[in-house]
C-alpha cells in the first residue's frame, strides 16, 4: 500500500538519500506480518538501500552529493560500548538502531527503504563500489554481510572445506563469497533442483539433504558449515558433518529452539555457533572484497506494485536468489 512517511531534515551529520533499489529480505516478510511481535503501522520495511546521495549536513565529510551509497540493516548505535568500540556495532550493547521498526534517538520509529528517500548517519552509510550495478549490490547490505562476516570470522579460505546449507537469498552469496575466498565449498539443499546455479555460483561439489546417504557420505568433511536456512533442521546429523574443530553456524533463524545433544559437540570438539549481520568497517570491506572479486547479487528485479506477489514467491523459495524493487516506479 503507498503511503507517506515522514523523514527528519537533514542534521549536521546527516546525508539525504535518493533511494533507487531496495531488496526483499525475509525479515521483511516476518516484520510487516507481526510474526516478530506487535509493530506501529503505517511501516516502510527494506533494509538492502542503495542510492545516491542529494544533500549532506554541514559536519559530514565521509560522503558526498552524488556518492553511490547504500544502508543496511542499522541505521545507528551507542558507539560508546566495548563492542561499539570494537567496531562490532551490530552488536552494541544498548541495542544497534534497527533501519526500521526501531525507535530512533529521536524518538521517532525508523521507516526502512521501499521508499522514496532515506536520511542516515554519515557512519552507518556504506560506498558502494562504481563497478557493482546499483540493484546487484542491494542485496548485500544484509544477505552478503550476514554470509561475509562468519565466513570472514571463521576462517574460510585456501585448504578449508566450507558447506553452505540452503540455496536461497543468502545461502547464494554463502557459496559465491566463500568461493571467492578460496575455500571448497558444497551446498547442501533439499533437492538437486538448483545444482547449476550452486556450481556457477563456485560450488564444488552439490548434495541432496533429502537422500540418507549424504550425511554418511559427508560425515567428519567440513570445518565449517553455514546454515541458512530458517526452518528447523537435525542438528545432530548436521553436527555430524564437522572435521576437527569444526563449527556450524547459523545465519538464518527458527522461531522454535532446536534441541542439541551434547554428544554431538563432544566428538571433533565441534562448535555451535550464531553470527549477526556485520559491522560497518566490516560491511565495507565486504562491498569492496566484492567488487574486487566480481561478485554481487543475482536478483529479479520488481515494480512496487509487485511487493505482495514477491512475497509469496520468497515464501515458496521462488526468486532467482533476490528480488530488488525498482523504486522509480514509486517515486
Ligand atoms: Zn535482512
Ligand atoms: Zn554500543
Amino acid at each position: 500500500m503507498r503511503t507517506t512517511v515522514e523523514r527528519r531534515d537533514v542534521g549536521p551529520r546527516d546525508v539525504l538519500i535518493e533511494i533507487r533499489y531496495a531488496g526483499i529480505c525475509h525479515s521483511d516478510i516476518h516484520t510487516v506480518r507481526g510474526e516478530w511481535g506487535p509493530i506501529a503501522y503505517p511501516q516502510t520495511v527494506g533494509h538492502e538501500i542503495v542510492g545516491a546521495v542529494t544533500e549532506v549536513g554541514a559536519e559530514v565529510t565521509r560522503h558526498a552529493v552524488g556518492d553511490r551509497v547504500g544502508v543496511g540493516c542499522m541505521v545507528n548505535s551507542c558507539r560508546d560500548c566495548a563492542n561499539c568500540q570494537a567496531g562490532q556495532e551490530q552488536y552494541c550493547l544498548a541495542g544497534n538502531t534497527g533501519t526500521y521498526t526501531a525507535v530512533d534517538r529521536d524518538g521517532t520509529i525508523t521507516q526502512g527503504g521501499y521508499s522514496t528517500h532515506i536520511v542516515v548517519d554519515q557512519d552507518f552509510v556504506l560506498r558502494v563500489p562504481e563497478s557493482i550495478p546499483y540493484e546487484q549490490a542491494a542485496p548485500l547490505l544484509c544477505a552478503g554481510i550476514t554470509t561475509y562476516s562468519p565466513l570472514s570470522h571463521w576462517k574460510a579460505g585456501p585448504g578449508t572445506n566450507v558447506a553452505v546449507v540452503g540455496l536461497g537469498g543468502l545461502g547464494h552469496m554463502a557459496v559465491k563469497i566463500a568461493a571467492a575466498m578460496g575455500a571448497e565449498v558444497t551446498v547442501l539443499s533439499q533437492t538437486l533442483g538448483k545444482k547449476e546455479d550452486g556450481l556457477a555460483f563456485g560450488a564444488k561439489h552439490y548434495y541432496a539433504t533429502g537422500d540418507p546417504a549424504t550425511f554418511e557420505k559427508l560425515a567428519n568433511t567440513f570445518d565449517l558449515i553455514i546454515n541458512t536456512v530458517s526452518a528447523p533442521v537435525d542438528m545432530g546429523a548436521y553436527l555430524s558433518l564437522l572435521r576437527l574443530d569444526g563449527t556450524l553456524v547459523a545465519v538464518g533463524a527458527p522461531p522454535e529452539a532446536l534441541p542439541v545433544q551434547v554428544f554431538s559437540l563432544f566428538g571433533n570438539r565441534r562448535s555451535f555457533a550464531g553470527s549477526s549481520i556485520g559491522g560497518i568497517a566490516e560491511t565495507q570491506e565486504m562491498l569492496d572484497f566484492c567488487a574486487e572479486h566480481g561478485i554481487a547479487s543475482e536478483v529479479e528485479v520488481i515494480d512496487g506494485d509487485a511487493v505482495n506477489e514477491a512475497y509469496e514467491r520468497v515464501l515458496k523459495s521462488d526468486v532467482r536468489f533476490r528480488f530488488v524493487i525498482d523504486i522509480d516506479s514509486i517515486r
